[in-house]
């Protein structure tokens, strides 16, 4: 059997720490992409460690670079080749799209888009020489059918499916498989500003009339991560059935 590496982006808390604890659970040895969560990230790798878990916590901004280049070094000194990466760091940005500023459109894209493409790039030479890989980038039901109030952060996911497709039919006969999430209403702290009305009317346009647990979203996730897999370049939803 293949010794598993992942790296996660965002993998301290919400949907990211969620898959950080179920590749580790299926014996993967985990980094542990950290923004501004350093705590939780380190004790979330002794956590691991604990439980015979190779795990680290490694400092990550996805909008810079020099940031992404020295996060994926230190996961490959330490780890050598890091076969999985999840890419799931993200921002929201809510409000009418007249009101957003070109700055904030401009990060979200920064963080959102263009991190996960700069991420990818950074490990996908490495998994095409070794002739094995898997890539799962955290896309969102907005990207999928775009959202009033959320649209530069829905076509900032909206490109991730682009990106995913693209990339996949790049990589994929060097058996580096690409494919996305579309994540629904799951309950982290990127919803903690709902009040209960509006997420109930949220709730009223999903089939299984409940919010997501994070959980949910990483047992999609480890599935993509399978290496006997026949999935490429798919993006698929996880929503509870969006009405
Ligand atoms: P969250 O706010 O708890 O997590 C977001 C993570 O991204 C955090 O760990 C944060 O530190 C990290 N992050 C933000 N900016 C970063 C940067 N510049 N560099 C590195 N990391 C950065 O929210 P979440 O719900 O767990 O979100 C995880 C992913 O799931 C996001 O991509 C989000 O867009 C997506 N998503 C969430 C939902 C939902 O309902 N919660 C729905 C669809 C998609």
């Amino acid at each position: 059997m293949r010794r598993r590496v992942a790296f996660v982006s965002g993998g301290a808390k919400g949907i990211g720490e969620a898959i950080v604890r179920k590749l580790a659970a299926c014996g993967f040895s985990v980094a542990v992409g950290y923004n501004t969560s350093a705590s939780r990230a380190e004790s979330l790798a002794l956590e691991l460690q604990r439980g015979g878990v190779n795990a680290i916590a490694t400092e990550l901004d996805v909008s810079d670079p020099r940031s992404i280049e020295k996060a994926a070094n230190s996961a490959k000194k330490y780890f050598g080749f890091v076969d999985t990466l999840v890419c799931n760091a993200g921002i929201s940005l809510v409000k009418p799209f007249s009101d957003c500023s070109v700055e904030e459109i401009n990060r979200v894209i920064a963080v959102n888009l263009t991190g996960t493409m700069l991420l990818c790039k950074e490990f996908a030479g490495d998994m095409t020489s070794e002739g094995f890989g898997r890539i799962v980038n955290v896309s969102s039901c907005w990207g999928v059918r775009g959202a009033s109030c959320e649209v530069a952060y829905s076509a900032s996911k909206a490109g991730v499916i682009g990106f995913t497709k693209s990339l996949n039919a790049e990589l994929a006969r060097s058996g580096v498989l690409v494919n996305a999430v579309a994540p629904g209403f799951i309950n982290t702290d990127m919803n903690a500003h709902l009040t209960a009305e509006e997420v109930a009317a949220f709730t009223d346009g999903v089939s299984v009339n409940r919010v997501g647990q994070p959980s949910e979203v990483a047992d999609l996730v480890e599935f993509l991560t399978r290496e006997n897999l026949y999935v490429a370049g798919e993006t698929i939803s996880v929503d509870g059935g969006l009405l």
